[in-house]
Formats: C-alpha cells, sequence, structure tokens
C-alpha cells in the first residue's frame, strides 16, 4: 500500500515550504482497491478537494487539490516523489507499439516498390513488343530495340530494385532517431532500447538502477 506524507517538515514524502502549510499536513494513501484516499492530519489551514474543505476524503487524479486556502498540489508530482511514474510509462506502450507498426509498414512497403522497379523493364518490353505488333511491319531499327531491351531489362530492373531498397535505411534511420527521443525513462530520460513495452513492464521499474523510476502499481 503505498503513502504519500505531505507537510513543510523534512521528513515528508511530498515536502511544501509554506507558512500556510503545517508541519505534518496531510496523507495520501493508495487503498487495496485502489481507491486514492486524502486525510488532512489536523492541520492548521486545512486541506481542500475541489474548493471544499475534508477531514478525509476519496480523489481521483483530476481532484483539485489544496493544502492550505490556495496553495494547489499537483497530483502527478505527489506520485513522482514516490518514484510512481506508471502514468508516463503506460503512455510509453502508444509510442512502442507505434514503432513496430511503422516499421513493418516501412518495409514492406519497400519490398512492393523494389519488386516494381525489377519488374518496371519487363513491362516496358511488352509495350515496345505491342507497339511493333501493331505496325505491323518488324523494321530492322525496331528489331535492334527489342533486343537491346532484351538483354538490359533484367540488368535495369536489379539495377532499379536495388536503388529503391537502398532508401529503406533512410527512412528507418528517421524512425529510429524518433524512437530514440520518445522511448525513454520519464524520469532519467535514458532511452529504453528495443526492449519490447510488455518487458519493461515486467521489470518494473527502470533499468537504470540508480533512477529508481517505478512504473507498476503496488
Ligand atoms: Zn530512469
Amino acid at each position: 500500500m503505498m503513502v504519500i506524507t505531505i507537510g513543510k517538515n523534512p521528513d515528508n514524502d511530498y515536502i511544501i515550504e509554506d507558512p500556510q502549510v503545517s508541519r505534518h499536513h496531510a496523507r495520501l494513501t493508495r487503498e487495496a482497491d485502489g481507491f486514492w484516499l486524502l486525510e488532512d492530519l489536523g492541520s492548521l489551514n486545512g486541506t481542500f478537494v475541489n474548493g471544499i474543505q475534508i477531514i478525509k476524503k476519496r480523489i481521483v487524479p483530476t481532484d483539485n487539490i489544496c493544502v492550505g486556502k490556495d496553495c494547489r498540489i499537483d497530483f502527478k508530482e505527489l506520485l513522482k516523489s514516490k518514484n510512481d511514474y506508471s502514468e508516463e510509462f503506460n503512455a510509453l506502450k502508444k509510442v512502442y507499439d507505434n514503432y513496430t507498426k511503422e516499421k513493418v509498414r516501412i518495409q514492406s512497403a519497400n519490398q512492393f516498390k523494389t519488386r516494381l522497379f525489377q519488374a518496371l523493364p519487363f513491362a516496358l518490353l511488352g509495350i515496345v513488343g505491342m507497339v511493333i505488333n501493331s505496325a505491323g511491319k518488324g523494321s530492322s531499327v525496331w528489331y535492334v530495340v527489342c533486343m537491346l531491351l532484351i538483354i538490359c531489362a533484367p540488368v535495369v530492373g536489379v539495377y532499379l530494385g536495388a536503388h529503391q531498397s537502398a532508401k529503406i535505411p533512410q527512412q528507418l534511420q528517421d524512425l529510429t532517431n524518433q524512437f530514440k527521443i520518445d522511448y525513454v525513462c520519464p524520469k532519467c530520460g535514458t532511452f529504453l532500447g528495443d526492449i519490447p513495452w510488455e518487458s519493461l513492464k515486467n521489470k518494473k521499474h527502470c533499468p537504470i538502477s540508480s533512477c529508481q523510476a517505478r512504473w507498476t502499481e503496488e
């Protein structure tokens, strides 16, 4: 069960240096069913949820929490005082999924284009053949052109195909560069590598041991 204490004293989890905040002002507890309970610890200036003074109240992360009349507390910051980065970590799932999806898309789109470019000269060959047919007379010039095309088509096809497939690394490089910026520990900013999101979730914390960021709810 996670408990976050709030107050002016240094022994609190979340320390607020403000004259209207008591030394041990309030306590936030995550209950077994996942709900958050905010309790005022007999503070001088009171604890407020959405503008209403409370002694003890179940809250949700979007509630407006104030200790004293106007000292607002950000719920996310409260969690971070306990190294809880589960919310930010959950958002990384989308980053990872998009990256893998996009990678496959680029690869298969390029595979298709590569085949297309390889086949192109052969298609040209067919068109020339049709032109000769419809002309009805095989002039020697056409015959030579046709022969040249037959000889060159595979070479040109291979060249065009190779040219197209060389474009893949650049696109993938751009994608990977962006991924390296986005797929990072929400606390220390370390790139989380090519580790799938599910595996990271099972690890339950940042791979950098000095970071101490956690992303599982206890
Ligand atoms: Zn970290």
